[in-house]
């Protein structure tokens, strides 16, 4: 682990780099079965990608991937209009984004979400102040380099939104779940303190984040339905989110190296909602799961990764 340090931004060339991203280290976290199944696993179809995802995309997953999709054309198309956005253009923009959204594969979910976002984007984006900066950004910190392979280490992520507050930088994440974080949660989330320590290495000077609630629930109070909550951690949790992950980044560079790794599964509550479920419990009896891996699965499609 004391290869592994926040590094500056330089703009050296990566070696084939090894990317750890947050939601990796989540899953390492979670389950070890489900991250081996998840990120290391290789598909037939595609071996440079390695790790399984599901041909049907949990029903909650994909909502969520659906309605950031929404979210993002609605802010780049927002983004080069005058700032302060009028109401115009960001109920222009809102609407543009949900017809846009109802095209796409995942179309046909779009009324379960769109009533939320056209409530942001009418009645609360243009009295926040906030002016966009930058729309799903992805980001490259590195943060290492592993001893055994020689690749560098870095850490990847994508902030939803960048924005900027009455001089000052912050960053945004939608959410798109039943119910909204109470403030214990948010106090322990490390997600949104990890990316501002990361950008404040990048030499981004973010302040603070903000989570914005579009909840799934089915409820008649709009207010209550989208919420905005800040999340504002001061140094000390910044600096102990990230060193979590480093940890975490860590053990997982460990695992990868070793061959004869053997996961440990993490059985409780959250099999009930795993994606590999039926092949974990395969392979628990010693029977073998390899045609299910291969015909109920594609190549991963997580974004980072690829060897
Ligand atoms: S079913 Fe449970 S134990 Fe098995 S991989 Fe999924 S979360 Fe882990």
């Amino acid at each position: 682990m004391s290869e592994i340090a926040i590094k500056s931004n330089d703009k050296v060339a990566l070696n084939n780099p090894i990317k750890i991203s947050y939601s990796k280290g989540q899953a390492f976290k979670a389950c070890e079965r489900k991250f081996r199944y998840q990120h290391l696993e290789i598909h037939a179809v595609d071996p440079k990608k390695p790790g399984l995802m599901p041909k049907n995309l949990a029903p909650a997953l994909a909502l969520g991937s659906h309605g950031h999709a929404i979210m993002e054309h609605a802010m780049k198309e927002l983004q080069p209009k005058d700032f302060p956005y009028s109401q115009d253009d960001c109920i222009l923009a809102a609407n543009n984004a949900i017809v846009w959204g109802m095209q796409q594969p995942r179309g046909s979910r779009t009324p379960e979400i769109m009533k939320q976002i056209m409530h942001f984007l009418a009645n609360s984006f243009p009295v926040m102040g906030w002016r966009i900066i930058a729309v799903e950004q992805e980001y490259m910190l590195p943060i290492g380099k592993d001893p055994v392979s020689g690749r560098d280490i870095v850490y990847p992520f994508t902030v939803d939104l960048v924005i900027e507050l009455a001089g000052s930088i912050y960053i945004v994440d939608y959410k798109f779940a039943a119910d909204d974080y109470s403030q214990d949660r948010i106090d322990i989330e490390p997600q949104i303190p990890g990316y501002i320590g990361a950008m404040r290495a990048l030499g981004i000077k973010v302040v603070a984040g903000f989570y914005v609630f579009l909840r799934t629930r089915k409820m008649n109070d709009i207010e209550a339905q989208v919420v905005t909550k800040p999340c504002r951690p001061n140094d000390v949790r910044i600096q102990q989110s990230f060193k979590e992950h480093l940890m975490t980044t860590g053990k997982i560079i460990k695992v990868q190296n070793d061959p004869e790794w053997e996961p440990t599964r993490n059985a409780g509550p959250n099999c009930n909602y795993c994606d590999f479920k039926k092949v974990c419990a395969i392979e628990l009896r010693g029977e073998d799961a390899s045609l299910m891996k291969q015909i109920d699965f594609l190549p991963n499609d997580y974004g980072y990764e690829e060897l």
